[in-house]
C-alpha cells in the first residue's frame, strides 16, 4: 500500500506581492510610457498575482539610455569594488531566498521543492561565482586586460526566471558591462524583486535595468541601435528571428535556444539509479526545460525490465499544488504551454506510438499535464524531433553502442545528453561522440556555475557558466586601452 501524505504547504505569507509593479529603470520604478499593462497569474490557480507594465519602444530606449550613462563608470570601477556589489546581491538572495522561492513557485507554477533546492541556490551561486571572477579577468583567458562590450540587452524565458537571470546578469555584471533585461511575459515577478535586490545592495542606477513585456518589448531591446551585446534564451523561432535582427550589426550575439536531449541507458546500467535519472531528466520542471531528456534511448535487451521499473516509479510521482513541500510535478506555466504540450502529445498517438500514463488526478483549475511516456516511438515521430517542453518522455531503442549515437546526434538539436552504463571506457567513448553541449554520465539536469552550459546545431551558441561564460561579454583590449 503506497503511504498517505498529510498535506505539506508552505506558507505563501513569506511574499508579500504588490497588487501592480513599474518598470525599473535607472535605479527607479516608472509606469510605462504609454500607460500599458498586463496581468501575470499563477498557473496552479489561474489566480491573478499582480499587474505589470508592458514596456513600450519609448521605454527600451530610455533604459538603454540609462545603461549607457552607467556603464562609463561602473566599467571603471576596479574588479574588486565591483565584485563587493556582487558579493552583496548574492548575500541578498541567500537572505531573501524562502521569499523568492515562494514568489517563483506561484508566478511559475513550479513546485517549490525544486525553487527552495534548485532554482534559489543556483542563482545564489552564480553571483558569488562570478563576483569571483569580476577583480581576475586579465588572468581569463581572453588577453591581458579584456574590455566590458558596454549594454547587453538581455531576453529570458519562463522556465527558470530567476536562474536565466542570474546567468545572464551575474557575468555581464563581472565583467564591467550594464544590462537591459526583459523577463518572460509569464513570470515577470521574480525580476522585479530582483530589481529592489539591486537597490537593497547600493547598486549604482542604471547598471541594471528591468522591462517588463511582451514579445514586441524583447524585438523593440534586441533592435535598439544603442546596445552591443544581445543574450537570448528561449525558442528556436524566435531566436533566427534575432539572428535575423542582428545580422550586419556589430552586435555581439549568444542564443541559448531548445533542445531534444537523449538519455542512453546501457544494458549494464544500474536500473534503479537509472530510473532515477529518466524520471529527474524529464519531470524536472514538469518536462519545461531546454536541455530535458526527452528521448529515452534504452537498449533492447533491458527495455522490459526498465521500462516497468520506471513506470512503477512514475505512478508514485505526486503532482498538484506547487506550494506543497511534497509535490514532485507542478503546474504547466500557460494555457498556451499546456495547449502546445497536448497538440505534440496527440500528434504521437495519431502518429502510431503508444501512450502511457499512471492514474492521477488533475487540479480542477490551473493548467496541468500528467507525466506520460511513449513507446514504439520511431525517429520520424513528431514526439521523437520536436521539442515538447512538458512532462511526456517518448521510448527508443537501440542494439549497440554505434546505433545509440547515431540515433541520440539523428536532431536538429544538440544541448544535452545522458549516458547510463558501469563502464568508464564506454561514457568517455560515447561521449565523445556526442553532438551535445554538456553529456552528463551516470546523472543527469546537474549544473553547477563553474560548468559551461550551450549548445550545437539549432540548440543555439556561445556558453553560458564556467570561464567560458565569460567570453561572451568581453573584448580583447585595445593596444592602448589599459584597464585595471
Ligand atoms: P519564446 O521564445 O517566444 O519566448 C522567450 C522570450 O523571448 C520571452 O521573454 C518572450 O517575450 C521573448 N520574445 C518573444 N518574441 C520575441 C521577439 N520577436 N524578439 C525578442 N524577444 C522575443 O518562447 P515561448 O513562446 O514562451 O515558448 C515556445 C517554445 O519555446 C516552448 O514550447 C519551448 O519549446 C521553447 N522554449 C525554450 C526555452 C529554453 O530554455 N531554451 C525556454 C522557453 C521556451
Ligand atoms: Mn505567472
Amino acid at each position: 500500500m503506497a503511504f498517505e501524505y498529510a498535506p505539506a504547504p508552505e506558507s505563501r505569507s513569506v511574499v508579500e506581492i504588490a497588487s501592480s509593479y513599474g518598470l525599473f529603470i535607472d535605479g527607479e520604478f516608472r509606469e510605462a510610457s504609454d500607460g500599458k499593462v498586463f496581468k501575470s497569474v499563477s498557473p496552479s490557480s489561474e489566480e491573478v498575482l499582480s499587474e505589470v507594465a508592458q514596456a513600450s519602444a519609448e521605454d527600451v530606449d530610455a533604459a538603454v539610455k540609462a545603461a549607457r550613462k552607467a556603464f562609463e563608470k561602473w566599467s571603471t570601477l576596479p574588479g574588486s569594488e565591483r565584485a563587493k556589489y556582487l558579493f552583496r546581491i548574492a548575500r541578498i538572495i541567500q537572505e531573501r531566498s524562502r521569499e523568492l522561492a515562494v514568489l517563483e513557485t506561484l508566478d511559475n507554477g513550479k513546485p517549490i521543492r525544486e525553487t527552495r533546492d534548485a532554482d534559489l541556490p543556483l542563482v545564489a551561486a552564480h553571483f558569488f561565482y562570478y563576483a569571483g571572477w569580476a577583480d581576475k579577468l586579465s588572468y581569463a583567458g581572453f588577453g591581458p586586460n579584456p574590455r566590458p562590450l558596454g549594454v547587453a540587452g538581455q531576453v529570458i524565458p519562463w522556465n527558470f526566471p530567476l536562474l536565466m537571470l542570474a546567468w545572464k546578469i551575474a557575468p555581464a555584471l563581472a565583467a564591467g558591462n550594464t544590462v537591459v533585461l526583459k523577463p518572460a511575459e509569464t513570470t515577470p515577478l521574480s525580476a522585479l524583486f530582483f530589481a529592489d535586490i539591486c537597490r537593497q545592495a547600493g547598486l549604482p542606477k542604471g547598471v541594471v535595468n528591468i522591462l517588463t513585456g511582451d514579445g514586441s518589448t524583447g524585438a523593440a531591446l534586441v533592435a535598439h541601435e544603442g546596445i552591443d551585446k544581445v543574450a537570448f534564451t528561449g525558442s528556436t523561432a524566435v531566436g533566427k528571428q534575432i539572428a535575423r535582427t542582428v545580422a550586419g550589426t556589430d552586435k555581439k550575439l549568444t542564443l541559448e535556444l531548445g533542445g531534444k536531449g537523449a538519455n542512453i541507458v546501457f544494458d549494464d546500467a544500474p536500473i534503479d539509479q537509472a530510473v532515477e535519472g529518466i524520471v529527474n531528466g524529464i519531470f524536472f520542471n514538469q518536462g519545461q526545460v531546454c536541455c530535458a531528456g526527452s528521448r529515452l534511448l534504452v537498449q533492447e535487451s533491458i527495455q522490459d525490465e526498465l521500462l516497468d521499473a520506471l513506470k512503477r516509479r512514475m505512478s508514485t510521482l505526486r503532482v498538484g499544488d506547487p506550494l506543497d513541500k511534497n509535490t514532485d510535478i507542478g503546474a504547466i506555466n500557460s494555457a498556451e504551454q499546456l495547449a502546445r504540450i497536448t497538440a505534440l502529445a496527440d500528434s504521437g498517438e495519431a502518429e502510431g506510438a503508444e501512450r502511457w500514463a499512471p492514474a492521477c488526478e488533475l487540479p480542477s483549475h490551473g493548467y496541468w499535464f500528467a507525466p506520460t511516456l511513449f513507446t514504439g516511438v520511431t525517429q520520424a515521430h513528431r514526439i521523437a524531433r520536436e521539442e515538447i517542453f512538458g512532462p511526456v518522455l517518448s521510448v527508443l531503442t537501440f542494439r549497440t553502442p554505434a546505433e545509440a549515437v547515431a540515433k541520440a546526434n539523428n536532431s536538429q538539436y544538440g544541448l544535452s545528453a545522458g549516458i547510463w552504463t558501469e563502464k568508464g571506457s564506454r561514457m568517455l567513448a560515447v561521449a565523445d561522440k556526442l553532438r551535445a553541449g554538456v553529456v552528463w554520465a551516470n546523472t543527469f539536469n546537474k549544473f553547477d556555475p563553474t560548468s559551461p552550459f550551450g549548445g550545437y546545431k539549432e540548440s543555439g551558441f556561445g556558453r553560458e557558466g564556467g570561464r567560458h561564460g565569460l567570453e561572451a561579454y568581453l573584448a580583447p583590449s585595445s593596444p592602448e586601452g589599459e584597464r585595471k
